[in-house]
């Protein structure tokens, strides 16, 4: 069974280059309905516990570094098929390999800045969701 929501990230730079309300059109428009959403700037030790699955990865640190060096904008989506389809929308990892038309290819600036974070499996998306929205929150 798949589940029909899926939790997203604006990551820093998207947000100061002014991205957020662009990308949040392109998630309406895609069929996405947004049942939370709120500004934050994370803690540091916020963005090490939300990244912990890549801790042995090289780019850890410079990644935790860079989530917390500004506001971000997350949001849980709802949609039939919600993680594939969202991971379809927000395109490759590096926007270079990303397809035409795909958030990260029209957003992105790098690997690291790659604009938006989207769930990678039903239960992340849970996981996720609940790390940043209480139920009450959620709508
Ligand atoms: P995705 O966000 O597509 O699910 P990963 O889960 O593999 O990608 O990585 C999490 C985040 O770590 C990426 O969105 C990106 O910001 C960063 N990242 C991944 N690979 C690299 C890399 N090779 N160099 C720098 N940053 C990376
Ligand atoms: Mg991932």
């Amino acid at each position: 069974m798949t589940s029909n929501i899926t939790f997203t990230i604006i990551k820093p730079l998207a947000v100061s280059k002014g991205y957020a309300g662009p990308i949040l059109n392109k998630i309406s428009e895609s069929g996405f309905k947004i049942t939370a959403l709120k500004m934050l700037q994370l803690t540091q030790k916020e963005a090490e516990t939300f990244y912990e699955v890549h801790k042995e990865r090289p780019f850890y640190n410079d990644l935790v570094e860079f989530m917390v060096s500004g506001p971000i904008v997350v949001g849980v989506l709802e949609k039939e098929n919600a993680v594939e389809d969202y991971r379809q929308l927000i395109g490759a990892t590096d926007p270079a390999k990303a397809e035409e038309g795909t958030i990260r290819k029209l957003y992105a600036d790098s690997v690291q800045a790659n604009a938006v974070h989207g769930s990678d499996s039903d239960e992340n998306a849970a996981i996720e969701a609940s790390f940043f929205f209480s139920a009450s929150d959620r709508f």
